[in-house]
């Protein structure tokens, strides 16, 4: 096991990995950019590097600053989080040169994924079902494109092979369909430096189901069940719970066994996720992510595995401490984000926190670096924590979370709890299923 590691991402996550790193028994290096000179795991570190200004391509983002850090203080591993440099190939080799270990997956693997035409491809050959689509990056003779939508199908939705969610564009009739792709190559060249685009049919009511992976440099792999993303505005996830509501076991195992076969097939390790579109019955691969998630502790919590801690114990070349057979799913876990936002406009609402009070009690987890009188910063992602509940069932953890939503008392900024608090007593939302089109829908409906 190393002896210490370098934690090179900033908020919950990175009171996240301390916290593993502790109970691990190994040093934990923080850093942070200025703006977050006052974070809970700054101050609870034996350790902190300050790598720069507010300015996250002046500090999160700056690869030299990262790997000096971890030279001074003689780390011998580090962990990116998710988010920032997480899935940057360049990071995971540029750490590795410098003869530190990437707490993650191998370069190349990370390469692969992160370009979604390579992805898909590689999927395929794995044996992984995916959207039906252009089989790889669109070509620029229009007769050929037109010809490609037709066989696929309308509606259909052009995607940056970049990723990031940026200009995807659905496409109802041929008669917007090379205009669409010209403007989605103009952005995705602007955006990602790379202009290749890729065609999917748009599949019109699917629920975002995704299956959490975590393999060793032995060739072992397990898959640790699912959970359902489809709680979404704007692509971001929201709420996420495992298991997902109404999906048969036997189907899950089958693309689970899928999963697995396709990472040990790309000699992945360290922890991924297989994000899936599912819709009467079928997954349709959509992306792989290569690092930890923000919604991981609801998997934690239905199978008892600590996924940081693993991530941490295969990278230092350990072999999975358990198999197959021993992950079972128990009870229903659910996570709210919360967001410094306003819970029905979305404006960010950064500033000092007057008044934080955390709820409790059986089945209650708190993931949050924010404390009283902690003052948020603007110059981040507006997610300054995770509530996340379990309980014997669905309606239990549905009751917990109801209950722990009502005690939480966050003054000083505008939080999303009064929207969270409104849909966990939402009646379709109870019943469980609903697709990724939901939430918009819901607040479409409950303007104010
Ligand atoms: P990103 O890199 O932004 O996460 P994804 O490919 O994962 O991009 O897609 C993000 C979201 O866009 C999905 O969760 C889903 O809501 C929607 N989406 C992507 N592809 C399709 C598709 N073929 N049909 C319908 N919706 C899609």
């Amino acid at each position: 096991m190393f002896k210490k590691i370098l934690v090179a991402n900033r908020g919950e996550i990175a009171l996240r990995i301390q916290r593993a790193c502790r109970e691990l028994g190994v040093k934990a290096v923080m850093v942070y950019s200025e703006a977050d000179k006052d974070a809970k795991y700054v101050k609870l570190a034996e350790e902190a590097v300050c790598i720069g200004p507010a300015a996250s391509s002046l500090s999160y983002l700056n690869m030299p600053a990262i790997i000096s850090a971890a030279e001074v203080t003689d780390a011998e591993a580090i962990h990116p989080g998710y988010g920032f440099l997480s899935e940057n190939a360049d990071l995971a080799e540029g750490v590795e040169k410098s003869g530190f270990q990437f707490i993650g997956p191998t370069p190349d693997s990370i390469r692969i994924m992160g370009d979604k035409v390579s992805a898909k491809q590689a999927m395929i050959r794995a044996g992984v079902p995916c959207v039906p689509g252009s089989e790889g990056e669109l070509p620029d003779d229009p007769v050929q494109i037109r010809r490609i939508a037709k066989s696929v199908g309308y509606p259909v939705i052009i995607k940056a092979a970049g990723g990031g969610g940026r200009g995807m564009r659905v496409v109802h009739t041929e008669a917007a369909l090379i205009n669409a792709v010209q403007m989605t190559k103009a952005e995705a060249g602007a955006a990602f430096n790379n202009p290749a685009v890729y065609m999917e049919k748009f599949l019109q009511n699917p629920r975002h189901i995704e299956i959490q992976i975590l393999a060793d440099k032995h060739k072992n792999a397990v898959y640790l069940g699912e959970r359902d993303c489809s709680m979404q505005r704007r692509h971001q996830k929201v709420i996420e719970e495992a298991p997902a509501p109404g999906i048969p076991r036997k189907l899950i195992d089958k693309i689970g066994e899928r999963c697995v076969a396709a990472c040990k097939k790309i000699n992945y390790r360290g922890a991924g996720t297989f994000e899936f579109l599912y819709e009467n019955g079928e997954f349709y691969f959509i992306e792989m992510n290569t690092r930890v998630q923000v919604e991981h502790p609801v998997t934690e919590w239905v199978t008892g595995v600590d996924i940081v801690k693993t991530q941490i114990m295969v990278a230092a070349g350990e072999k999975l401490p358990f198999t197959q057979r021993q992950i079972e799913i128990r009870g229903h876990a659910i996570e709210c984000r919360i967001n410094a936002e306003d819970a029905f406009k979305f404006t960010p609402s950064p500033g000092r926190v007057t008044s934080w009070h955390m709820p409790g009690g059986p089945g209650v987890r708190v993931d949050s670096h924010v404390y009283n009188n902690y003052f948020v910063p603007p110059n981040y992602d507006s997610m300054i924590g995770k509530l996340i509940v379990h309980g014997d069932t669905r309606e239990q953890a549905l009751a917990r979370m109801q209950t722990a939503l009502n005690e939480t008392v966050i003054e000083g900024i505008s939080t999303n709890i009064p929207l969270h608090r409104e849909l966990m007593v939402d009646a379709k939302f109870m019943q469980g299923g609903t697709n990724i089109h939901y939430l918009e829908h819901w607040l479409s409906q409950h303007k104010r």
